[in-house]
């Protein structure tokens, strides 16, 4: 009943949104109706999302309850909070807006900045990349006079971002089930279409001076994709980083996202980190969570962030020209404890299968089959009816009693991918899967593995309780 109301109700905003965007009031009227109807999307979505079981506890859950308000992080400098931050440096003669947070949070970070800023003008808005959490707000933010300054990739990466747009849907709503079901298509909600006036390409930094404040701006690829830039108050010594070093700080970076964006490029990155480096920031401001201002922890920081990338950089380039494999290599290489750094968000294992797969491609040059489209699944039932799905299961349970998941995993893989109801296999797979979880839980942390982990658990026990 409560979910036949909130379809009807959210039927009924469907339409009501499609009347105030199809109307053709004056074009300022016009906004500020558009972003009254997205407050309101906004709310529903936020509220769907508290009240969603999936959601607690989760590091999603800690980003969607961060309260929307603004703060002065430094003198004539805001910031608004949210899923995304968003940024303004206030000068005599106009603002720069440094990113703009994720659409549906748009028109509150809009109206506590209003609140927090006397007569605000927005000259430029700076993206520091394609994603939806960083450019979400620039439709809304600019107008015909407004410069948008991006990198020179940024186009390039917002094309295949949008082009592939359902295909990274799907894979983020496995990951994360409290999704909706599809991406928004609405107008002003929908993903893309930020057109740049100016952009910044690799080694040439943008540099200019506002009403007394000097801008300079760097593009910084290798961190969050190749349309990384960071915008340098140079009088402040203060950084405005994006998403260059992701959720922490310091931490081992994500060069490889589950999701399935291009694989990044370790060389890139830290050359990014010594241009950084150089740079010598007091504060560092990236667009999640707090500014980091201990100067102690941001020179450390930079520093092991880079060597421990250039140590599993070179390790991985010195395997590869001895001839081992990349799962030997996946297994061997691991930071010494000097450079050791969490890996809850970038994990070494899967950064040294990216370098690898990076520079060598998906043919590991041993399998025939590996160039042709026959998959090994073809052959599974072959092996399930000469061996016997329940050999097999029990041969899987023995695995897992040695403590070898992953051995037990390729048989179950076997026995499933023909019997796929066959009860015991499943019950040995969740074991495995539980097993997994629980070393990632008191491991590395990774929440991406905890992610997929859970998501490989529910589908499982799904199957279980259909029986
Ligand atoms: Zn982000």
């Amino acid at each position: 009943m409560i979910k036949a109301f909130k379809y009807l109700a959210s039927l009924t905003l469907i339409g009501f949104i499609s009347l105030v965007l199809l109307f053709n009031f004056s074009p300022r009227f016009k906004k500020s109706a558009q972003i009254k109807t997205l407050d309101k999307i906004g709310d529903i979505a936020a509220k769907r999302l508290s009240e969603n079981p999936d959601v607690e506890g989760s590091a999603a859950a800690e980003f969607i309850n961060i309260p929307i308000e603004a703060r002065e992080i430094s003198s004539g400098i805001w910031q608004a909070t949210g899923v995304g931050n968003a940024h303004i440096i206030t000068t005599k003669s106009g603002d720069v807006l440094f990113d703009t947070g994720l659409s549906t949070q748009v028109p509150k970070q809009i109206k506590v900045l209003n609140d927090a800023v006397d007569d605000l003008n927005i000259s430029h808005i700076i993206v520091s990349h394609s994603h939806a959490d960083h450019q979400g707000g620039v439709k809304f933010w600019k107008d015909d006079e407004t410069q948008i300054i991006t990198h020179a990739e940024f186009a390039e990466e917002q094309r295949y971002l949008t082009e592939l747009q359902d295909y990274f849907w799907g894979r983020n709503r496995t990951l994360f089930p409290f999704m909706p079901e599809t991406p928004p298509r609405l107008n002003l909600l929908a993903y893309g279409g930020v057109e740049p006036t100016q952009t910044v390409s690799n080694g040439e930094p943008l540099k200019f001076s506002q009403g007394g404040v000097e801008f300079e701006i760097y593009a910084l690829p290798g961190a969050e994709g190749a349309d990384n830039i960071v915008l340098w108050l140079p009088q402040k010594k203060i950084l405005f980083s994006g998403d260059f070093f992701g959720p922490f700080f310091p931490q081992f970076p994500n060069i490889f996202t589950m999701r399935g964006e291009k694989i990044r490029k370790p060389a890139e990155y830290i050359q990014s980190l010594n241009v950084i480096i150089s740079l010598g920031p007091d504060m560092i401001v990236p667009s999640h969570k707090d500014p980091i201002i201990d100067k102690v922890i941001i020179d450390s920081g930079l520093v092991k962030m880079r060597d421990a990338v250039g140590y599993v950089h070179d390790a991985v380039v010195d395997g590869m020209n001895a001839g081992k494999t990349v799962e030997q290599l996946m297994t061997d290489i691991k930071l010494p404890p000097n450079l050791s750094l969490t890996q809850q968000h970038g994990k070494v294992s899967w950064a040294v299968k990216s370098i690898w797969e990076y520079y060598a491609t998906w043919f590991h040059f041993d399998k025939t089959t590996e160039l042709y489209a026959v998959p090994q699944d073809n052959v599974y039932v072959d092996i399930v009816s000469l061996a016997g799905g329940a050999a097999l299961t029990q041969k899987a349970q023995d695995y897992i009693a040695q403590d070898k998941p992953l051995e037990a995993l390729h048989i179950l893989n076997m026995v499933l991918g023909v019997q796929m109801d066959n009860k015991m296999a499943l019950e040995a797979r969740k074991a495995a899967l539980q097993t997994l979880l629980k070393r990632a839980e008191m491991g590395d942390q990774n929440s991406y593995e905890i992610y997929w982990l859970n998501y490989r658990l529910r589908e499982t026990q799904a199957s279980l309780d259909a029986q």
